[in-house]
């Protein structure tokens, strides 16, 4: 026969899954001998098993019936006594904490005929009908589903009648006046009579307590916490104990250290003479915990040690709410507390320090996604309220600055001093320079992984994209937003990239020391270095020591790389070399689009060599002793030519005036004949190396100066030349002859060996597939999971998250965009593929991944699974890929 319950001493912390969280903690209390009122446990599985079949379990009646007695044995005390009845407490508790959104009701067994027996037991009428008042009220809401507000009004016309605003004013007889209001309210909204019966009171309520699972609040909350929905909670039934039985009663929660800081003492509320939920819902002002220590020493003295022994036993910090009965203290709840992310930080180390944990433990309890928050500058809790909209958090971080609509803008007013926002309907390569400018960018359109998140992330450059209530007008240079309000370009505009909010006008931020931390610039033995930054540096450098994943960096500039390295990075693992073609470069590649001979091309080429050259000494410079990977030309060529739209009105335009430009039609028509349905699939990657004559020979060639020329100055220059886009291994062979052809040729003219690594991109299905056959012609593979989550589920990386997947994520069909965390199920099995056969081929084979799931910390832990050697992401999460590369080696030891 199943069990669907147990008592507390059967159950134990680690029953979560049957018991839920409370239930199960209940249970651990009262097994450490802690002073628990006796109860027994009601388990998911009842729940379960309810909710599928639509009633309860046919065995339940009868298994509450004996840990009822039991209870009452325990108690001395019956349900239902008239001269003195047992009361009890029914609350609902999953494994998963879902604090407030299931039900709990109190005082259940309390009817007409027991009023009289317990206000003669404790000696306090008022006490009597308080408590039978709160029941109806209660139980009414909860499983009668009558609206609080009858009961409010309910209570309001007594306090009225009575001249005064304070439920404390109000004596026996005007309770009874109450109760018998709210008798009448059940009859009035419910049709039928307060049950008078304690067992059907009971049975009533926790079979209210199982629907409250599939409340709508309750639904909510799973879906944006990612709890499943078939867990089903548990139900704890527990002796009643009263804080509300006079002065030397009350009740209280309270921290075992302060879950803003970490810092150690007494962190906690206490309210005489009242019951648990007044406490939390915050009726009448609460004392501070310490304040417990002048009215009652005893009960301050024995929560003490138990907070103690509750920290000693859990090896964490604690929360409880505990209740003091006529002097008498008793621990109504415990679990590991809730705490900020700089608290998760301090708190493990001092947990470390005081022996209760070791430091593998404590990196297991810090998160990336910790890390990141303390990151970043936040804008003042205090003044940032009521915000205008809400977009996408694209990239966090706080910023604030006067609005501008184009690059030119935003570069002009920054040189002139000025932090400005940068917003756009959606940003472009053309925008990469106001986005280099401004503090932060804010579109309308494109999700997670349009440009500008992308771009703003690896920046490092607070991002809040997609806010559709905006309407922004780039030419009337405004933007309008919800209930019409306007801001003009140089109004102030805040934007909060980790909440996605933004504010109108400019909300102050604070600064963060850990980012300082870790550019070096705040060492954790200096003066000003707090707890928190010592706490950092100890944990990061252990999940340094432990971590078998390298953490490299996506980096295209000397000064990104260099912040990258300060930030840990092992190295590049992808520079973009396209970021090299923009600016006044364009003109250049243009030309080469535009050439009609041999001559023609390779003039434009030897313009891009030297420049190119140059970008390389810096990257490699910066980079010195590490591998920097260069990802030969990727986007097709059209994106460093005018829009097609624009350039066919210049040149109708001026066909019209009667003054056409010959250039402009020469590259109208080249724009004409590289413009594509799907450029995405189209002519780029290897292909556009194969289609055009000395394009990644003039990158190799500059590649291979690069490195003579350092190495000659005694540098330790590590190149990697990566293909991106590759399909097939006859693709790689084709680029790879070409590419050793002219590294040869350089090294004969140098009179340098130029060795270097040549590998390819994983970024088709075909190439994963292939992967056997592919490692034949590549020294590494470097997983680009950003095209190969396009590619293999056919979702345009561009589009789709402005798109259909909103209605995704609301309809369960996936619980996070797979752009953002790796789909382990789909595209990490193409992965795991290409890792198993790749290395077969060439046991030698270097693998590594450099889309955007390289910095997320879920991903990162599956490529630690997966064998990878090393991830690659944007220099600012570099830390975080770091501390998650710990956790991922310590997270099954
Ligand atoms: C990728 O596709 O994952 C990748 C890193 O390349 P890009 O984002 O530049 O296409
Ligand atoms: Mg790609």
């Amino acid at each position: 026969m199943p069990k669907f319950v147990y008592a507390f001493a059967e159950g134990s912390k680690d029953m979560k899954d049957v018991l839920g969280g409370k239930g199960a903690n209940l249970a651990e209390m009262t097994n450490l001998g802690l002073p628990v009122p006796p109860g027994f446990i009601i388990t998911t599985e009842a729940c379960r098993t309810y909710l599928e079949q639509g009633h309860e379990p046919a065995e339940l009646a009868g298994q509450v019936d004996e840990h009822l007695a039991a209870l009452q044995d325990a108690m001395g005390k019956r349900l239902g006594d008239a001269a003195d009845p047992l009361l009890v407490s029914v609350r609902s508790g999953a494994a998963a904490s879902m604090p407030g959104m299931m039900e709990t009701v109190l005082n259940v067994g309390l009817n007409d005929e027991s009023v009289p027996g317990l206000a003669r037991m404790a000696d306090d009428e008022r006490f009597a009908w308080d408590s039978y008042r709160r029941l109806i009220q209660m139980f009414g809401k909860t499983v009668l589903d009558i609206d609080g507000e009858h009961f409010h009004d309910a209570f309001e016309a007594v306090k009225r009648e009575r001249g005064t605003d304070s439920d404390l004013d109000l004596d026996a007889v005007d309770l009874r006046r109450v109760v018998d209001a709210f008798k009448g309210v059940v009859a009035e909204h419910a049709g039928r009579e307060f049950p008078q019966d304690p067992r059907e009171q009971l049975d009533l309520t926790v079979r209210a307590v199982f629907q409250s699972w599939n409340s709508p609040r309750a639904i909510t909350y799973r879906r944006q916490e990612q709890i499943p929905g078939d867990l089903g909670t548990a139900v704890s039934v527990v002796a009643m104990v009263f804080g509300n039985l006079g002065p030397d009663s009350g009740t209280g929660v309270a921290f075992t250290r302060d879950p803003a800081t970490g810092a150690q003492g007494i962190y906690g509320d206490y309210l005489a003479n009242a019951q648990g939920e007044d406490v939390v819902a915050g009726i009448r002002n609460t004392l501070p915990l310490a304040e417990l220590e002048q009215l009652d020493p005893e009960s301050y003295r024995r929560l003490l040690e138990i907070m103690a022994t509750l920290e000693r036993h859990y090896r964490d910090l604690c929360d409880i709410e505990f209740t003091i009965e006529r002097g008498r203290l008793w621990m109504l709840q415990t679990r590991i507390g809730k705490r900020t992310a700089a608290a998760a930080f301090v708190v493990a180390c001092q947990f470390v320090d005081e022996g209760l944990i070791g430091l593998d433990e404590a990196l297991r309890r810090v998160t990336g996604g910790q890390l990141a928050q303390l990151m970043f500058p936040r804008f003042d809790a205090d003044a940032a309220k009521d915000p205008l909209t809400v977009g996408m958090n694209a990239s966090p971080g706080a910023a604030t600055g006067a609005v501008v609509f184009d690059s030119a803008a935003a570069v002009s007013r920054a040189a002139a001093g000025e932090r400005v926002i940068l917003v756009r309907r959606e940003t472009n390569p053309d925008d990469l320079h106001g986005m280099i400018a401004a503090q932060g960018v804010l579109t309308s359109h494109g999700g997670r992984t349009s440009h500008a998140a992308v771009v703003a992330r690896g920046m490092g450059k607070t991002c809040v994209c997609g806010a559709e209530e905006l309407d922004i007008d780039v030419a009337a240079r405004r933007l309008v937003g919800p209930g019409g309000v306007e801001v003009a370009e140089g109004d102030m505009l805040s934007i909060d990239g980790s909440t996605g909010e933004v504010f109108l006008g400019e909300v102050p931020v604070v600064d963060s020391p850990v980012v300082e931390y870790f550019e070096g610039v705040l060492g954790p033995d200096d003066e000003a270095a707090d707890e928190l930054i010592r706490a950092v540096h100890r944990i990061m450098t252990h999940a340094d020591a432990r971590r078998r994943l390298g953490v490299r960096a996506n980096a295209d500039t000397d000064a990104d790389a260099a912040r990258a390295r300060r930030f840990g990075a092992e190295g590049i693992g992808l520079c973009r070399t396209e970021h090299m073609f923009l600016g006044e470069r364009r003109e250049h590649v243009e030309r080469l689009v535009l050439a009609e001979t041999d001559d023609e091309r390779s003039a434009a080429l030897d313009e891009l060599l030297p420049l190119q050259r140059a970008d390389f000494i810096a990257l490699f410079s910066a980079m010195d002793g590490l591998p920097v990977t260069i990802r030969l030309l990727d986007p097709p060529l059209h994106e460093f030519l005018p829009d097609l739209t624009e350039l066919s009105v210049r040149v109708a335009l001026a066909e019209e005036r009667g003054e056409p430009d010959a250039k402009d039609v020469a590259l109208l028509a080249a724009v004409r004949r590289l413009n594509e349905h799907n450029p995405m699939f189209g002519l780029r990657g290897v292909r556009l190396g194969i289609l055009v004559p000395g394009l990644f020979g003039m990158q190799v060639r500059a590649i291979a100066q690069a490195v003579a020329q350092l190495r000659r100055d005694g540098a330790d220059v590590q190149p990697e030349i990566m293909i991106p886009l590759v399909g097939a291994v006859q693709e790689l062979q084709t680029v790879a002859e070409e590419t050793n052809a002219v590294l040869a040729d350089e090294s004969r003219r140098s009179e340098v060996p130029l060795d270097a690594l040549i590998g390819t991109m994983i970024e088709l299905p075909r190439a994963a597939l292939t992967a056997g056959q592919i490692a034949e012609a590549a020294h590494f593979f470097s997983f680009g999971t950003n095209d190969l989550t396009q590619t293999t589920w056919g979702f345009s990386r561009d589009d789709v998250e402005g798109s259909f997947f909103s209605r995704y994520l609301e309809r369960g069909i996936f619980g996070i965009s797979p752009f953002e965390t790796i789909d382990a199920d789909g595209v990490g099995r193409l992965v795991r593929l290409a890792v198993d056969e790749g290395r077969a081929s060439r046991p030698d084979l270097k693998l590594g991944i450099c889309g955007e799931h390289g910095g997320d910390p879920a991903s990162v832990h599956f490529f630690h699974d997966a064998g990878l050697d090393y991830v690659s992401c944007s220099p600012f999460r570099v830390p975080v890929a770091r501390l998650e590369a710990g956790r991922a080696a310590v997270a099954d030891v």
